[in-house]
């Protein structure tokens, strides 16, 4: 805080008034706080300090609490530029649907290993099957289930894709 008085050019004396605010305020650990008051024991430039910001609390202690005017909410409504606002709108980014926001798959199901070993395992089961070393069924199974997690990324990027180029036509110019 400015008191509009001249700062105290000793090293201990501004360390002091820098830490006044927070002594005041009881924030300061315990021995900076015994240091400052020990200072200001000595000091009384930096005592006068003390007490002139001491007044100036106790004063606006004292202030009856500032109620807003009634007509607060309705004022700050009425400055906000909407028009300008809704001009924007083409600007801004569509939103997308939380379904097709890439976070909506599971961590473990987006990464790159996960959908890199299905495909390998998908791969691996079609080719068992076509030999004949695999029964047919639990190929066809294997290589579902190992398709799924790249399939279900590529899925949500094209939809997300589809369903961004809609949007975008779909805003007034
Ligand atoms: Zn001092």
């Amino acid at each position: 805080m400015k008191t509009g008085m001249q700062r105290p050019a000793p090293p201990e004396c501004r360390q002091a008034c820098d830490r006044l605010q927070d002594y005041l305020d009881q924030t300061l650990p315990k021995r900076e706080s015994l240091a400052v008051f020990l200072h200001m024991r000595e000091c009384g430039g930096c005592r006068a300090q003390l007490e002139m910001l001491q007044a100036l609390y106790a004063k606006l202690g004292d202030l009856p609490p500032l109620e807003a005017p009634a007509d607060f909410d309705a004022r700050i409504l009425a400055a906000v530029p909407y028009e300008a606002y809704r001009a924007m709108a083409p600007l801004r980014s569509p939103r997308v649907p939380i379904l097709l926001v890439h976070e909506s798959l599971p961590a473990w199901l987006r990464s790159r290993s996960v959908r890199l070993v299905g495909l390998v395992a998908a791969t691996a089961a079609l080719a068992a099957a076509a030999s004949g070393a695999a029964a047919g069924t639990a190929a066809w199974t294997v290589a579902g289930v190992g398709c799924l997690p790249e399939l279900s990324v590529r899925l949500q990027n094209l939809t997300r894709r589809v369903y961004v180029a809609t949007v975008h036509r779909s805003i007034p110019r």
